[in-house]
């Protein structure tokens, strides 16, 4: 995350703590907000207490924090369009929306890898990762389980993971899928 969001110094903290609280801005108060806000930009905090109204005035950096991941983890679009006013919003580019949207979509995969291990489930991360896109083996439609071909017409021959019931090429291919926009990141940026 730190190569997206900039970090403040400390003219930007006291800058906030002036614009948006009654605080007495100490030296020690600038440290303390500095610290409780470390890994947050200057624009996301400003849009956290400007969303929080009047009870920004008494706003604690813990109580910051947690606006800027509440509206971190919603996703891109309507819900946070809505609840911060168009001018607080940081100008958003094609390229911060995908790198927000791949940012999702790999906690996602982490998440549903966590949960499988939380819960002792059977079912297997690989074969979910490697259903997610169509089999280039034996064709077999993204969702859908690859067929117990081992040779395909082109003449390749190829055996189902036993553990993921999945073509190996197949897996692959989905990883390359995953890692695919990393390069583009760096592209873009
Ligand atoms: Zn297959």
């Amino acid at each position: 995350m730190s190569t997206i969001y900039a970090v403040m110094s400390r003219s930007d903290v006291r800058g906030l703590l002036m614009r948006h609280t009654d605080a007495h801005v100490t030296d020690e108060l600038v440290t303390a907000w500095l610290a409780g806000l470390a890994g947050y930009s200057l624009a996301e905090c400003h849009a956290a207490l400007t969303a929080m109204g009047t009870t920004a005035r008494r706003a604690t950096p813990s109580d910051v924090a947690g606006s800027c991941d509440a509206a971190r983890d919603r996703p891109a679009g309507h819900s946070a369009s809505a609840a911060i006013p168009p001018q607080q919003r940081r100008p958003s580019t094609s390229s911060t929306a995908t790198t927000r949207r791949e940012y999702h979509r790999q906690a996602g995969l982490r998440g549903i890898r966590n949960a499988y291990a939380a819960m002792g489930w059977e079912r297997n991360p690989d074969h979910d990762l490697a259903r997610s896109v169509p089999c280039p083996f034996c064709k077999a439609k993204a969702e859908v389980v690859c067929g117990p071909l081992s040779r395909n017409r082109a003449g390749h021959k190829e055996k189902r993971d036993p553990v993921t019931r999945m073509h190996p090429s197949r897996l692959e291919r989905a990883r390359q899928t995953t890692s695919t926009p990393h390069a583009h990141k760096e592209i873009a940026r």
